[in-house]
């Protein structure tokens, strides 16, 4: 199982417009420091779907056929806006797997084109392709839906933004479940009074609680990049995500958790 981090950033993105932190400035002058709308692509040889529909080029990037699902944290703009332009096109119409969210985003609901809008039950499991996915509840101002996501061989991936720590069940769960990767959102750096995203510090919380063999922070912003600027130690088993990053898991990852 293959996941790519498409985009990694906070609403808003790095750089944000009109700002001139340092963050921002690097951004400009580096392409790699950019970060779009916060959204992942996972594969594997027969299957691939898209984790949230941010970006605004979605219908320049897939071509028809190409997902097997998009699959919805929640609708706030930065998660679904590329989906306004998507809905339009032409072809065999695209499984979008989402929470029960009765106000939806803008006039979605009303005008879905090609979007087939399947709301999920949370903790019930739902298959997208060859990959199963558990959909866990999360802290956000909106309906909210992580993703626990496991390959036929095995491989555990979970993904759980937007969210400000993890409601009691999906804590559970996730520490039952014994992830290989977690990619969790991480807005803010530390002492950010944080509403609805975590800081650092409540980020650091939650992989104490569920304890993944591997993390990578996203949904970043650029304080948080700022901060990092003048940060020198990461926790060991964490990465700060970058648009681009590519994670592989293997069947032997998962050999490897059992035999602990
Ligand atoms: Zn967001
Ligand atoms: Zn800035
Ligand atoms: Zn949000």
């Amino acid at each position: 199982m293959r996941v790519t981090f498409l985009g990694t950033g906070a609403a808003g993105g790095v750089p944000l417009f009109g700002c001139s932190c340092r963050a921002c400035v690097r951004a400009r002058l580096h392409k790699a420091r950019v970060r779009l709308p916060c959204s992942a692509l996972v594969e594997t040889a027969d299957s691939r779907i898209l984790l949230d529909a941010g970006l605004t080029d979605l219908h320049e990037r897939f071509a028809p056929g190409d997902l097997d699902a998009i699959v919805l944290t929640h609708f706030h703009p930065d998660h679904v806006q590329g989906l306004l332009h998507l809905r339009w096109g032409i072809g065999d119409r695209i499984p979008v797997c989402c929470p029960a969210d009765p106000e939806g985003c803008a006039d979605l609901y009303k005008h879905p084109g090609l979007l087939d809008f399947r709301a999920l039950t949370a903790l019930v499991p739902f298959m997208a392709g060859d990959l199963k996915l558990t959909p866990l509840p999360l802290n956000h101002s909106k309906p909210t839906l992580g993703y626990a996501i496991e390959s036929a061989d095995g491989c555990r991936f979970a993904y759980l933004t937007d969210t400000l720590g993890l409601p009691a069940a999906s804590a559970k769960f996730l520490a039952d479940w014994q992830a290989d990767g977690l990619a969790l959102d991480c807005s803010y750096p530390p002492h950010a009074e944080p509403k609805g995203h975590n800081d650092w510090s409540a980020a650091l919380a939650v992989i104490a609680q569920v304890k993944p063999a591997r993390t990578w922070f996203t949904h970043i912003s650029h304080k948080l990049d700022a901060w990092l600027l003048d940060t020198q130690t990461i926790p060991a088993g964490l990465t700060i995500a970058g648009d681009g990053e590519q994670i592989e898991f293997t069947a032997r990852a998962y050999q490897g958790r059992h035999s602990e």
